[in-house]
């Protein structure tokens, strides 16, 4: 097979690390590295530190003989609607800072910022289990809760570049009140921190569980933890992924019936949980969500692309530049 003679480099800023890869056409990562992001370090910094490893991968690159058309970017957070700056991100030192031209000055070569949620959607939507499926939603749980939308082919921007933030819709006006301020939503139910917490306070309330044993060992609890005790058995374990699939199944009922997607992915770090959390997600949603909507959804599963989602979704902003951020001027051979 000849080698592609166009690759991006794909940059995927998250709120521990960086991830970075050097991308085909075909959605393959040639080469990549990872670059930790401390917060405590200042927004030049940061740049200085990515940068580095970036410049590396592109110098392997331009050796392999392939032309670099630009480096695509996934931020958690909005973009100013210039393109130039992150917005209410969560690594906050970028907040407002200039982004774009810092790293295209950087790297010298054309650079597009996008959320990462639309950078997740278009990673599915083009290399992975949403290929092809022109009405998409996928949902990524962890941290924080996420929804990305392909329509009619087209990646969907309702409001700061985004679907706005379909994660924290309430579904219990009595529940908690969430990290960004509202209360009671999807977000502030059934995310990492809320699972995490959830599994410690029933292993301190029941008797000896698998839950019990695993906080005493290790003094906490993450999601992990509680899909490993639930495929052992343990039923508190089990009861907390029927809850939090509840709580997602409601959240998706809405976004289904605003969106109408064919196909749902679930994705992010909780996701692999799997069946445990998608089964009762999928028969809530069915549950209590209007039949005209649910009955479109074909299927309800697991993203495929996990950690490598950000830097392919990013780096396709430039093989399909139809669905990069309006405004941006890209020349590329693939479209
Ligand atoms: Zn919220």
């Amino acid at each position: 097979m000849s080698k592609p003679s166009s690759v991006v480099l794909g940059l995927d800023i998250g709120g521990t690390t960086a991830k970075m890869g050097i991308v085909s056409p075909e959605g393959e990562i040639l080469r990549r590295a990872e670059e930790p992001m401390p917060h405590h370090l200042a927004a030049q910094t940061l740049v200085e530190n990515v940068k580095q490893p970036a410049t590396e991968l592109l110098h392997w690159a331009r050796q392999e003989g392939y032309d670099v058309l630009g480096c695509g970017v996934s931020v958690c957070g909005f973009i100013t609607p210039d393109g130039e700056r992150p917005e209410y991100v969560n690594v906050h030192a970028l907040d407002g800072f200039p982004l774009r031209q810092e790293l295209q000055g950087a790297m010298d070569l054309p650079v597009i910022l996008d959320n990462d949620m639309n950078c997740a959607v278009l990673g599915e939507y083009h290399y992975g289990a949403g290929k092809g499926v022109s009405r998409l939603l996928v949902v990524t749980v962890g941290t924080g809760i996420g929804v990305g939308v392909i329509l009619n082919d087209q990646l969907l921007r309702l409001s700061s570049g985004t679907t706005g933030n379909p994660g924290h819709v309430i579904v219990d006006p009595h529940g908690p009140v969430c990290v960004a301020g509202c209360r009671g939503c999807v977000e502030s139910l059934a995310s990492a921190g809320p699972i995490s917490r959830r599994a410690e306070a029933l292993a301190r309330s029941q008797r000896p569980t698998q839950l019990r044993r695993l906080l005493e060992d290790k003094g906490h609890l993450t999601p992990e933890d509680v899909f490993v005790a639930a495929e052992a058995g343990d039923l508190p374990a089990q009861e907390i992924w029927r809850e939090v699939g509840e709580w997602l199944g409601r959240g998706l009922a809405t976004w289904v019936q605003i969106f109408a997607p064919s196909v749902v992915l679930v994705g992010g770090g909780v996701a692999h949980a799997q069946d445990w959390l998608i089964r009762p997600m999928e028969r809530e949603m069915r549950r209590v969500g209007e039949p005209y909507f649910t009955r479109q959804v074909r299927e309800v599963k697991s993203a495929s692309l996990k950690k490598e989602l950000g830097v392919l979704g990013a780096a396709s902003l430039f093989f399909v530049p139809r669905h990069a951020p309006p405004g941006t001027t890209i020349s590329s051979p693939h479209e």
